[in-house]
């Protein structure tokens, strides 16, 4: 049977990620998607298990610790990590498998797993990031400054990766990834 390589999607903040693994999680069932661990809140609708493990500073640190995370990145003042144990298990068992991670994630990821294919999302143009960036203009100048400059540094990185997808459309997105993964090489 083939092994499965592990496949990261990640991309600037904004780009719309998480749209995507929303899509793939209902469409595509036979892909696992890696359940990160977040020191970040619940938002409503989300359940603990399915879009994240929800801990608290202490377990997190206490992850970090024993090595079991096999990446963490602090976003936004809040951590996030992907449980190594899990993500080996699947690979082991001839899975696809699926992290969507941010640009720091990825990095790691590049030095830890190198066989990894580092996949990037990209946003049409770097003016529809900005509109989804300002999000609803509720937010002062300042922070709105501070996420645009983000957004800039963050669409640079496209270089460390294997390739590109261009977020047009949710779907195509996902027909893309999964046709990658199908597609990869034992
Ligand atoms: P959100 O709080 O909006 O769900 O996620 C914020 C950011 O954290 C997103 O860019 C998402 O890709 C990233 N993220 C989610 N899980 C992980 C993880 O396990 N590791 C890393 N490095 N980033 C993550």
């Amino acid at each position: 049977m083939p092994r499965p390589r592990l496949t990261v999607l990640s991309g600037p903040s904004g780009v719309g990620k998480s749209t995507v693994v929303a899509e793939l999680r209902r469409s595509h069932p036979e892909v696992w998607l890696s359940v990160s661990v977040t020191t970040r809140k619940p938002r409503p609708g989300e359940q603990h298990g399915v879009e994240y493990f929800f801990a608290g500073n202490d377990e997190f640190d206490g992850l970090v610790a024993s090595g079991e995370l096999l990446e963490w990145a602090e976003f936004a003042g809040n951590r996030y990590g992907t449980p190594r144990g899990p993500v080996l298990e699947k690979l082991a068992a001839g899975v696809p498998t699926l992290l969507e991670i941010d640009l720091q994630g990825a990095r790691q990821v590049r030095t830890t797993m190198p066989d990894a294919l580092l996949v990037f999302l990209a946003p049409p143009s770097w003016e529809e990031l900005e509109r989804r960036l300002r999000g609803r203009g509720t937010e002062p100048p300042d922070v709105i400054a501070r996420r645009l400059e983000m957004g800039r540094v963050e669409l640079a990185a496209e270089k460390e990766f294997d390739l590109t997808i261009v977020n047009t459309s949710v779907k195509d997105v996902c027909h893309r990834l999964i046709t990658l993964m199908g597609n990869s090489p034992s």
